[in-house]
């Protein structure tokens, strides 16, 4: 056995609209693919307006950009989160101030949020761990309270909800990305969402250095930009992904149902929770090896599985703990302060292989080793 974290599954008509994207000469930014696909994917969302970027780390920088967010405000950040949209801040000058996680979904704690508010901040920056949506209503009410943007990180979020509200359409902005092991990709890219016209015709000057976004092209500029443009064929690629997401959605709840079934009869595995109005997407199958009854660390059970053929990865490290940010450790709030969620879920998680080609048998292969190996 040799089975991978993770795999695109590209077996739609990727290759189809690949070609025909290679065929009609338009292999830039321009082309009838992106178009589409900015059309499509917003309709999807419920959000009246997107544009795509390269990838999921410039789309939140050029939302932030577009906001008009700069150097020395704060911005609220889970401090359990990959650090991409702590980079975006961090180019800007603009400090992360991180909060730690829910115990039960891994989002951001909102009962420890509000302490961090103070006359500097500007946003709060709501990122859906592994595809599990954040608590917006406690969210917004804060942000409403004191007079804050939502951005919202929904890269690992494509086709969740909450409430019945489409992730990626309850921030002012939202970004995502297409990145090869998000829920539907085109190797490297992303996209921009908002429903303000003004936020995203922002960001499509900015994407484009600068030019402006009608008229003649005398190349005549009037501020610092950026070449963040996404290309057609890759575009060709996310509209065939997008066509088939519910299928790819529905297969990625098979695969997490089928894993916590088989794995809720092993003690000392846990999986992260999902809130009853909330529907979550399953990126990465997570869970949490709990040593003192399972009999043994999660670096073990890595190893255990590594040796058996099956990779997995680990959980992300809190921003508490990244050398990259230890300089900034003052300016951040972070002095001070404690993260044990993060910490724990840093120390004890670990995600199981998760995409959409994987077999049943692939799964319960997994599940076996993980019980036979409990002591
Ligand atoms: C993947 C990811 C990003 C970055 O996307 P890229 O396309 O890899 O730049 C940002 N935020 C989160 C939460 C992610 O998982």
């Amino acid at each position: 056995m040799n089975i991978k974290v993770s795999e695109p599954c590209l077996t739609g008509l990727e290759r189809k609209y690949l070609t025909e994207a290679f065929d009609s000469g338009f292999i830039s930014g321009a082309g009838s693919f992106v178009s589409r696909l900015e059309s499509e994917f917003a309709a999807f969302c419920g959000v009246g307006h997107s544009t795509t970027v390269s990838n999921g780390t410039v789309a939140l920088h050029v939302a932030i950009r577009a906001l008009g967010l700069s150097a020395g405000d704060e911005v609220i950040v889970p401090n359990f989160n990959g650090i991409y949209g702590v980079y975006a801040l961090l180019y800007e000058g603009i400090i992360p101030v991180p909060v730690d996680a829910d115990r039960d979904t891994w989002n951001i704690d909102v009962t420890n949020l509000e302490s961090k508010i103070n006359s500097k901040t500007k946003a709060i920056m709501m990122v859906h761990m592994y595809g599990n949506p954040c608590d917006y209503d406690e969210i917004l009410e804060i942000a409403k309270r004191h007079n804050l943007y939502i951005i919202e990180d929904a890269a690992e979020a494509h086709g969740a909800s909450y409430k019945s509200r489409k992730i990626g359409s309850l921030g002012d902005m939202s970004s995502f990305s297409f990145y090869a092991n998000k829920i539907i990709t085109s190797g490297e890219g992303g996209i921009v969402l908002s429903n303000s016209c003004e936020l995203i015709d922002r960001v499509r000057k900015l994407k484009n250095q600068g030019f402006p976004l009608s008229g003649v092209r005398d190349f005549i500029f009037d501020e610092i930009s950026y070449n963040y443009r996404y290309t057609n064929l890759q575009a060709a690629i996310a509209c065939a992904q997008l066509e088939r997401i519910l299928e790819i959605l529905s297969e990625r709840d098979e695969i997490r149902n089928r894993y916590q079934k088989i794995l809720s009869h092993t003690e000392g595995i846990s999986f992260q929770k999902i809130r009853p109005y909330s529907k979550s997407v399953n990126w990465m199958t997570c869970i949490l090896v709990d040593e003192y009854v399972y009999g043994h660390s999660r670096n073990d059970l890595e190893f255990y599985l590594a040796s058996n053929g099956v990779e997995t990865r680990r959980l992300f490290v809190g921003m508490n703990r990244q050398p990259v940010l230890k300089r900034y450790s003052t300016e951040m709030h972070m002095d001070d302060c404690i993260f044990p969620t993060s910490d724990y879920l840093a120390d004890n998680g670990l995600y199981l292989p998760t995409y959409n080609t994987m077999e049943q048998t692939h799964i319960s292969y997994i599940c076996e080793l993980i019980d036979r190996y409990k002591s």
